[in-house]
């Protein structure tokens, strides 16, 4: 059997992307600059704001990484500074706290939103001070496009005057209380990685909460250029800024934003129904209505216990024979071989998660055809069991 590959999350092109591509080579704006990027930038902010009654500007980044990079250094953080950063998600929200000589502290997860555990960061936070050293910084993430809990996050945030920066790479499209994710926060930052729920082929936006701190982004982002006749810099600048090329994808990708949202919703709605009747394995769901999630990928969990001694790698193993890609959840960062001698607070949620849990193909795109042979591919799995 040599069937076409399931993948987990693949590009779904709307129609118009060529369009404003064939533009920018009209016009021969081939570049990191020009009438898409700043068209993209519009788009994103009417999204996230037009009707959110909150001020909000955009930066079109060469991707999220840079994004959370420039989140950073736009709020201060220095060589030595510490950073708390939710443990269980992508090395990419991590990273760059290293890239500027700063120290990640790593916070587990709760079970509600699989996100940053208002409990352990307070904890953090105390300890932390006790022992000298105020954080500079909050990372929290949106993970699988599931809000985290943002009002008990920016209220401890408050209480200590702590920025936060809101990791929205995977959660364009999701709400929490009605509210866009990537409006919640001093810096939000999104991806538009060919897996996200959209995509430029690569790229990223920091979204700042006013229009001077957007500009002062862009030019980090372009090389920290003053404005001289001749090449003069005051500060080190980045290379940073996305091409006119990729925003032209962008600007036909958000153009079909929530006709992707509901069909990644539709897949998540097919899991559950799926797995309704197979004994042992949870979807994870939203905890309740305050939360609309975009399901960028869809999660399960495993309760080996329960289902007869099939546990999650039995069950990736089993679809990876039949040319379907599933994959464990972000192996949480306190974990990585990179980052072993970092400190941690929590009480083994994101290990249990790591342990348990399953993403399963998730795209926009699949086909009724591709779904019953997931169908047939999951139930052949459980009805194997001893
Ligand atoms: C994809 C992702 C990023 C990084 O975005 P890139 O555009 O790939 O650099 C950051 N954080 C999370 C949670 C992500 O999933």
């Amino acid at each position: 059997m040599n069937k076409d590959k399931i993948w987990l999350s693949s590009p779904h092109m709307g129609g118009n992307e060529q369009k404003f591509v064939n533009e920018a080579f009209e016009q021969n704006w081939v570049a990191p600059l020009g009438p898409n990027v700043n068209g993209f930038e519009e788009d994103i902010k009417n999204y996230l704001f037009k009707e959110s009654g909150k001020e909000g500007a955009v930066a079109a980044l060469s991707s999220g990484t840079a994004a959370l990079h420039l989140a950073l250094i736009m709020i201060g953080v220095k060589a030595g500074d510490e950073v708390l950063c939710q443990s269980m998600t992508f090395a990419a929200s991590a990273n760059p706290i290293a890239y500027l000589g700063a120290t990640p502290i790593f916070i587990d997860s709760e079970e509600e939103t699989l996100n940053l555990c208002p409990n352990q960061l307070r904890i953090a936070i105390e300890d932390r001070i006790s022992k000298g050293k105020k954080p500079k910084a909050i990372i929290a993430v949106h993970l699988y496009g599931m809000p985290y809990q943002v009002e008990k996050i920016n209220e401890i945030a408050r209480e200590f005057d702590i920025p936060v920066i809101e990791d929205a790479a995977e959660a364009l499209g999701s709400t929490y209380k009605g509210g866009k994710c990537g409006t919640f926060a001093e810096y939000a930052i999104l991806s538009f990685n060919g897996n996200k729920i959209i995509t430029t082929s690569g790229g990223g936006a920091l979204i700042a909460k006013s229009q001077a701190n957007k500009e002062k982004a862009v030019f980090l982002a372009t090389q920290a250029r003053d404005a001289a006749p001749h090449y003069q810099h005051s500060e080190i600048g980045y290379n940073y800024r996305l091409s006119n090329i990729s925003a032209g994808i962008g600007r036909g990708q958000l153009q079909v934003i929530d006709s992707r949202v509901s069909a990644r919703r539709q897949m998540h709605d097919f899991y559950v129904d799926l797995f309704s009747e197979i004994e042992g394995v949870k979807v994870f769901e939203a905890p309740n209505k305050d939360y609309f999630a975009n399901h960028w990928l869809s999660v399960i969990t495993i309760d080996e216990n329960k289902t007869g001694g099939i546990n999650r790698e039995d069950l990736r193993l089993h679809l990876e024979k039949l040319n379907i890609e599933s994959r464990p959840l972000w192996k949480p960062m306190h974990m990585q071989p990179v980052f072993k001698d970092t400190a941690f607070y929590g009480t083994g949620v994101a290990e249990q998660l790591f342990k348990d849990g399953l993403c399963l193909p998730s795209g926009s795109n699949l086909t009724e055809e591709e779904r019953s042979r997931i169908k047939s591919g999951i139930l052949s799995c459980f009805s194997n069991r001893s």
